[in-house]
């Protein structure tokens, strides 16, 4: 390790249910690494509605507390985006952020999920086609892939949720990019025709979690030439990728968008390169270490 700094970093995470998240570890053991002096707080919020007023008074109070960064999930990612000074350009389009950087009394909103989702799908699957993507969950993880998506120039996107407002709010956020997005039914039918035709599958719906057991794909609709990636983590075998993966399809797993998005954020609050090749070796381990039942929290949530 290298000597320590003069300077210290604070940074932290809010959200609900956030406990059980693995990032703060991912963030203080890079930090660690780099001989930095950096601590990461969790600040718990309730779930349901944001009062925008008491988000202000956090933001002016992190300000004040000398925060360098923070971490924003569940409930407050689409609330936080009005209240930022600035923002990066994906933010607007998408209307959520998970990352605020703080200098000079300013802040600036950031979504590293797109950009960790990118970074996972370039590392991980470099040389599939890209063609027709199926996208399963149009929720906030789900917008920010699609977003991701369209960066990474798929032609057609395909997106099935089971709340048809959902997918329409996605539908017209990626609009006027050079992806074509259409809303599939999600039905039984009209899900074994897209993915009968598409190229690649994203699951970036709940489905696959402890508490969301099964896979949203039946699996005799995979196939050897369609890849399929999952972005749930907990566990990091979904029954999906476990059934894609005896089809003969090319698979990708939910810890790539997880480290690449911590690794993101990190670099954005302190400014130096994060060793993203150690934050996978330390991300391994955390998910296994929770497969001891020691160590198992009861909440079962991906952050
Ligand atoms: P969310 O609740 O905002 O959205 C989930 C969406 O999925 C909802 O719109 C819901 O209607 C839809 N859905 C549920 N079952 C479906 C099905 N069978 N088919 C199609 N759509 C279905 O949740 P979110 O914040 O978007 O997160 C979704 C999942 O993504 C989480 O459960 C988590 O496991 C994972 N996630 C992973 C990372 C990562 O870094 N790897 C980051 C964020 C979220």
């Amino acid at each position: 390790m290298s000597a320590r700094e003069q300077r210290s970093w604070l940074t932290g995470l809010i959200g609900h249910g956030v406990g059980p998240s693995l990032t703060p570890e991912m963030h203080e053991r890079e930090a660690e690494r780099q001989g930095l002096r950096y601590v990461y707080k969790v600040i718990e919020q309730p779930d349901g509605a944001v009062d925008p007023a008491h988000l202000e008074r956090l933001l002016a109070g992190a300000i004040e507390l000398g925060y360098d960064g923070l971490n924003v999930t569940h409930p407050v990612k689409q609330a936080m985006v009005p209240l930022v000074d600035e923002t990066a350009p994906a933010v607007r389009a998408i209307g959520a952020l998970n990352t605020i950087i703080l200098r000079d009394g300013r802040t600036t909103g950031h979504n590293t999920d797109v950009t960790g989702f990118t970074r996972a799908f370039t590392d991980g699957l470099p040389d599939v086609d890209r063609d027709r993507v199926v996208l399963l969950g149009a929720g906030g993880a789900g917008t920010a892939v699609a977003h991701a998506l369209v960066d990474l120039g798929v032609r057609r996107l395909f997106v099935v949720d089971l709340d048809p407002l959902r997918a329409a709010r996605l539908a017209e956020s990626v609009g006027g990019s050079g992806t074509e997005v259409e809303i599939v039914q999600p039905t039984a039918g009209w899900l074994r025709a897209t993915v009968a035709m598409a190229t690649g599958l994203i699951n970036a719906s709940p489905m696959g979690m402890a508490a969301h057991p099964g896979s949203p794909v039946p699996p005799e609709l995979l196939r050897p030439e369609l890849w399929v990636a999952d972005i749930v983590y907990r566990p990091l075998h979904t029954t999906l990728l476990e059934d894609a993966a005896a089809a003969g399809c090319t698979v990708l797993t939910g810890a790539g968008m997880a480290v690449h998005q911590a690794a993101d954020a990190f670099e954005l609050i302190t400014g130096r390169p994060a060793d993203r090749a150690a934050m996978l070796r330390d991300f391994d381990e955390l998910v296994a270490a929770e497969t001891n039942p020691s160590r198992n929290t009861t909440e079962e949530r991906n952050r």
